[in-house]
């Protein structure tokens, strides 16, 4: 039986948590799952392609698109602005397809007040230290930005007991073993199945 509508999975995590390769596994495995591609003003890190792992856009183009409304949720993070574009994200849940978002903590609040129904997960690396050791081997940032994004960490952190769900990225593949888990689940949900009675 299939559920009318899609549900929508909000991804949280520090910066450094391993949440871009958790969702790469997640959505190779799952390919039904539709991956909402965001809005930043950020710089396109190496290797990065524009449409593919972020739409890079100016902050003009980023402020016309908060002006007519078509963002879910956007937030201010570490100097960028990063936001969820609404129209596509909207189509897939009315044809049924479930939607994943990875977003950071503000963001991920407002989802929540906009759409209560969404589920929310914080994907948590094993500890602070360890979080430090992946920012820093990443060589991607500089030191300034580093210590601007553990800062951030330590305040997200502290909004863990807002999340529905908390995963610990140990290993790669058991957290991806573990969102699969809560993504089978919550469609098993009551709500999600009163189909079988109102179909009678
Ligand atoms: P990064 O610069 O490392 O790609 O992303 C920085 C943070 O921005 C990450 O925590 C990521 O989840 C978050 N992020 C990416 N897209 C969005 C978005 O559309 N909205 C919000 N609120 N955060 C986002």
């Amino acid at each position: 039986m299939k559920d009318k509508k899609g549900l929508l999975f909000v991804l949280s995590g520090p910066s450094g948590a391993g949440k871009s390769t958790v969702i790469r596994e997640v959505l190779r495995r799952n390919p039904a799952l539709y991956f909402s591609i965001s809005c930043t003003t950020r710089p396109p890190r190496q290797q990065e392609k524009d449409g593919f792992h972020y739409f890079f856009i100016d902050h003009n183009q980023f402020k016309a698109m908060i002006a007519r409304d078509e963002f879910l949720e956007y937030a201010e993070y570490v100097g960028n602005y990063y936001g969820t574009p609404l129209p596509q994200i909207k189509s897939k849940l009315d044809a049924g397809i479930d939607v994943l978002l990875d977003i950071e903590i503000q963001g991920a609040i407002h989802v929540r007040e906009k759409m209560p129904e969404s589920v929310s997960i914080f994907l948590a690396p094993p500890s602070f230290q360890e979080l430090e050791r992946r920012l820093r081997s990443r060589n991607t940032d500089k030191e300034e930005k580093i210590l601007s994004r553990l800062k951030t960490a330590r305040a997200e952190f502290q909004k863990m007991p807002l999340y529905d769900y908390v995963v610990i990225n140990h290993k790669v593949e058991d957290a991806v073993s573990e969102i699969e888990s809560i993504l089978k689940a919550e469609h098993c949900r009551t709500a999600h199945r009163m189909q079988l009675i109102e179909e009678e």
